[in-house]
């Protein structure tokens, strides 16, 4: 099997990927950074956002597995007092696929040209001047026109990131669907949003078109920022492809957010 390992680059992430890589290496396991079946993040759940997009071509190839060297994560699962055992089980063990669904964005531009991204967390859009205004179609119907600070469209697992900062609901990566959140929208007697996040299932598509011309917005992918002008359109919807993580033991969803929100008491 071959594997790679995305760190953090802190000192103590640095020194977790060379142990590791030494381990498996003496395991006769290859380190292959560009076609990898076994990509290992260690650091956080930015590193492991690093990590898939990384990867993020090659899904059906190369299964995720995260060693967090911070607080708990939502993604790395394992603590590095563990990584020997960790070590062990990928040498010498199968592990399961464990998928999780993904968010498919699309940015049609002006000019005729697409660009397509997939996200583990979310894509939001934001401007870094002035409101951010937007007809919302679902399903080719007009829905609504946006306007605030922006919107967040976000994956079930990364329901609990960004999403979660600005009201949205805690959503179990086994349902494929999309949220839209907003970010601090206008509502007077002349503006009117919705107010409330929406769960989109995964036949429904939803655009986002620019009311005004020459409009400049920030689109974030996961922790990737771009700057678009001339946007014709932003489609989201649930992706074809799927995260796949490999699982040597249950990491239920439930005690995450518990142990991550709540207490990590019983
Ligand atoms: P960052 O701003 O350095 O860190 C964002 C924080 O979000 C980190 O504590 C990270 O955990 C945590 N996180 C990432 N994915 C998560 C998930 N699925 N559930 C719960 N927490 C999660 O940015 P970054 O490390 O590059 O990560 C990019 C992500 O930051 C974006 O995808 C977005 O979701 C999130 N974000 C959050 C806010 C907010 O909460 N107000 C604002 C902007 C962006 P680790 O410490 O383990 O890495």
């Amino acid at each position: 099997m071959k594997f790679s390992i995305t760190s953090k680059g802190d000192h103590k992430s640095e020194s977790i990927k060379a142990i590791m890589c030494q381990y498996l290496e003496d395991f006769d396991l290859e380190y292959d950074e560009i076609e990898p079946d076994l990509a290992i993040s260690v650091g956080g759940d930015g590193t492991f956002l690093q990590a898939f997009q990384t990867y993020s071509e090659r899904l059906d190839k190369t299964a995720f597995i995260g060693v967090h060297t911070g607080h708990l994560g939502f993604y790395a699962d394992w603590v590095p007092e563990e990584i020997e055992q960790l070590v062990i089980e990928i040498a010498k063990n199968p592990y399961q696929i464990v998928e999780y669904p993904l968010l498919s964005m699309m940015i049609h531009s002006e000019d005729g040209t697409s660009e397509h991204y997939l996200a583990l967390n979310e894509t939001s859009i934001k401007k870094v001047e002035g409101s951010v205004v937007l007809d919302v179609t679902i399903k080719g119907e007009h829905f609504e026109r946006f306007r605030g600070d922006g919107l967040c469209i976000s994956t079930p697992s990364g329901s609990t990131a960004y999403n979660k900062a600005l009201g949205g609901a805690i959503i179990h990566p086994s349902l494929p669907s999309l949220q839209i959140t907003e970010m601090s929208s206008i509502n007077n007697r002349v503006y009117r949003t919705i107010g409330s996040s929406l769960m989109l299932p995964k036949h429904h598509v939803c655009k986002f078109l620019p009311v005004e011309d020459n409009q400049s917005f920030l689109i974030t992918i996961d922790h990737i920022t771009k700057s678009v002008m001339n946007i014709k359109a932003i489609e989201c919807k649930v992706a074809k492809e799927k995260i796949r993580f490999a699982r040597y033991r249950p990491f239920p969803f439930w005690k995450r957010v518990r142990d991550s929100f709540i207490s990590e008491e019983r």
